[in-house]
């Protein structure tokens, strides 16, 4: 079944020609006139679901970069965190997205190839996928001339772009567990982590332009909801308390 959506909008991390005309594509047709398989039921964007987070408050200023806190530390940090819990994530539900449910990496109306490192567009399952993401990711964030940990250390001319890449991939992934597994999830009961951190993902790469929208475009209906800016609070930055601590435990003076 899901072979057959290879005749859609079909496109690979490095094609993004295409992404823009698969966000124009909100219509239920498509150009040859088939109906997207399933367009109808997104089970994660009804109100009894999106409604549900483990947190409430304002993520937009957890994800701000705070005083003293040089850029590229922040980054790191949340980069390895986000890659921890999408991938902790995704282990609730992998024994569901096998060779057979997920044939391919699908997310709406899009299919993600993966690219090996010569560039080479391969088919994989979604597992296959996520597999690779989760390795690469893995290779970078451990790697100590790309994500230093010791004192001093400088970061590569490059650490924004692979950054970037990161995000990228950890956004399929993401967008693959709403679209393929969000039944699963709630069987689960994990729907409010999957949605707190998917929100908590999106104003994170949205604060620093970490992923290119076209890119993310596929789940914008999700996102609009779930990252509806927080009621107006008094912007008075007089509790030097309240900077964020999230989970990003200081990343250079360790180890
Ligand atoms: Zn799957």
């Amino acid at each position: 079944m899901l072979a057959e959506r290879a005749d859609g909008p079909v496109h690979g991390p490095y094609q993004t020609t295409s992404l823009s005309d698969t966000c124009k594509m909100k219509s239920k047709t498509k150009p040859n006139g088939k109906k997207p398989p399933a367009e109808e039921k997104k089970q994660y964007l009804e109100a009894e679901f999106t409604k549900v987070r483990v947190v409430d408050f304002d993520l937009k200023e957890l994800v701000m970069l705070p005083r003293e806190i040089d850029l590229n530390e922040w980054l790191a940090s949340n980069t390895t965190t986000f890659f921890n819990l999408i991938n902790l994530q995704y282990s609730t539900i992998s024994e569901f997205c096998t060779g057979d449910t997920c044939q391919a990496m699908t997310a709406c109306n899009t299919i993600y190839y993966w690219y090996d490192e010569r560039g080479k567009k391969t088919k994989c399952t979604a597992p296959q996928y996520v597999d690779f993401v989760m390795s690469l990711v893995q290779k970078l964030v451990t790697d100590d001339d790309i994500f230093p940990t010791k004192y001093g250390k400088e970061f590569p001319n490059a650490f924004e772009s692979l950054v970037k890449k990161i995000c990228r991939y950890l956004f399929h992934v993401l967008a693959h567990l709403f679209w393929a597994h969000f039944k699963e999830t709630v069987a689960l009961d994990l729907q409010g982590h999957l949605n707190t951190l998917y929100a908590h993902f999106i104003v994170f790469i949205r604060e620093f332009n970490l992923v290119d929208p076209k890119e993310t475009c596929i789940m914008d209906d999700l996102s609009e909801i779930l990252c509806a800016p927080a009621p107006p609070a008094p912007a008075a930055p007089s509790s030097p308390t309240s900077a964020p601590s999230p989970s990003s435990h200081n990343h250079v003076t360790e180890r």
